[in-house]
């Protein structure tokens, strides 16, 4: 369409990211255009620092710029309680219910037949350490309630059944084929609480 080629390789790169379709990667491309040098410059800076300064959380894998989280580091949590989730992203999520006080821990993926993702590609073994060491009382399964999700679930109660653990699934009221992220707040709160023990 006779645009630079420069131009059209931002627009591919924009296309790129979840949820974007190609015509809004045309409208951000022509946005970034208009914008001052100085705030183009600012963003590709962000961009650049978040992935040097954001890592792993040693301990549970969530975002954090130190080498322990803020969540795993606050002494107000209640350390013996774990709610495993998929991606730090739903983190985000639970903690916006503000339900839930105990610590996290973050897989960094599920089971997907489809991907070719079994139980054994799962970074769990931070998890079972720390349930072996006694410390942990509490597991909530709070991986999406989809197909992954629940394969990752199964998984998991499995691994965790010989501890010394009790093991909680966080299901009811949530429909099935659905992603913790997307799940309002009141709904996803609520389904913590009345979390099934297994
Ligand atoms: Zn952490």
């Amino acid at each position: 369409m006779g645009f630079p080629k420069i131009f059209s390789e931002l627009v591919e790169s924009i296309a790129r990211f979840p949820g974007v379709g190609r015509r809004s990667a045309e409208r951000i491309a022509f946005y970034i255009l208009k914008m001052q040098s100085q705030e183009t410059k600012a963003l590709a800076r962000r961009i650049e620092e978040i992935h040097k300064f954001i890592k792993s959380c040693r301990l549970c894998n969530n975002f954090s710029t130190q080498d322990i989280c803020s969540i795993c580091s606050d002494a107000k949590r209640e350390k013996d309680i774990i709610c495993v989730v998929e991606e730090p992203k739903d983190i985000m999520a639970i903690e916006k219910t503000a339900q839930y006080r105990g610590l996290y821990y973050v897989l960094l993926g599920s089971i997907s037949p489809l991907e070719g993702v079994d139980g054994e590609d799962l970074n769990v073994r931070k998890l079972i350490n720390r349930i072996g060491s006694g410390e942990i009382t509490e597991v909530i399964i709070s991986t999406d309630p989809d197909n992954d999700g629940e394969l990752t679930a199964q998984f998991l109660i499995q691994k965790l059944s010989s501890y010394n653990v009790k093991i909680y699934r966080i299901a009811i009221g949530i429909p099935l084929g659905t992603q913790i992220e997307y799940i309002d707040s009141a709904t996803l709160g609520k389904a913590l609480l009345d979390k099934k023990a297994i």
